[in-house]
């Protein structure tokens, strides 16, 4: 089984002051099964790595350019994020796919670039509510895992985020059956393109992750691990789900 991955985002939140929450993670996360990582603003991670250092907490990124360096106002590269002490970067979030425009073609093009960096990417994919209405949640979903997730993915360490965008800072999740339907639909995609070795690929569950759904989510079929937005912004809130596991 993989080991399973704990990661937090912090969206657009946080400043230097809220390194007091990321210290009472590293302080509080202990020696558990999952590995932890925490994903602030860009401009925060240089500083967050000093704060955890000497715990199990990474740290990484939430988006990367598709390049290496250039004309790019505005914009931090793969690269950049490793300088600062990232290790890992979140590519095609939702909230990038739909404010950005992201493609599943310009994601792979982020994974190839953050691969370069020696980044770990952790690609989110996810169906809208209109999508699963329809009955296209698996269609959308594996057709995202197939678009965005390159070639030179082979051998290295990645993982998949399963985000429903419905889910996403609403309160709202699908049941456990639901979950565990798509992510055997993510582990069959991922197995048919990577191969055996795809079956070691943690494949998360991110939208509306809390203390009190965790052990459930985190429990069931073909889950290995969360990717949390607002619950990773409180310590107590983020140990909590980790200890869940
Ligand atoms: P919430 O946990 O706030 O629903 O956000 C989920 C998410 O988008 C993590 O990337």
């Amino acid at each position: 089984a993989p080991t399973p991955l704990i990661a937090g985002n912090w969206k657009m939140n946080g400043l230097a002051a809220s390194l007091a929450e990321a210290r009472a993670i590293a302080e509080g996360v202990g020696d558990g099964p999952a590995r932890v990582a925490l994903c602030p603003p860009a401009i925060l991670i240089h500083r967050m790595t000093e704060v955890v250092a000497g715990s199990k907490v990474l740290v990484g990124g939430q988006d990367a350019h598709s390049e290496d360096s250039g004309a790019f106002t505005g914009d931090t590269s793969a690269e950049m994020l490793a300088d600062a002490g990232a290790k890992l970067v979140i590519l095609g979030h939702s909230e990038r796919r739909e404010g950005y425009r992201e493609t599943d073609g310009l994601v792979a093009r982020k994974v190839r670039a953050a691969l370069r960096a020696g980044l770990e990417p952790i690609v989110c994919v996810g169906e809208t509510l209109v999508q699963r209405k329809a009955g296209d949640a698996l269609a959308v979903v594996t057709g995202q895992v197939r678009g965005s997730l390159p070639a030179e993915l082979a051998g290295r360490d990645f993982s998949v985020a399963y985000e429903p965008v419905w889910a996403i800072g609403t309160g709202l999740t699908p049941t456990t059956a639901e979950i565990e339907e798509v992510h055997r639909a993510i582990r069959a995609t991922l197995v048919e393109t990577f191969g055996a070795p795809a079956r070691r690929v943690p494949i998360l569950y991110g939208g509306s992750v809390k203390p009190g759904n965790a052990a459930e989510i985190l429990h069931a079929d073909e889950v290995g691990g969360a990717l949390v937005g607002g619950a990773s912004l409180k310590a107590a809130d983020f140990l909590g789900i980790v200890r869940a596991l």
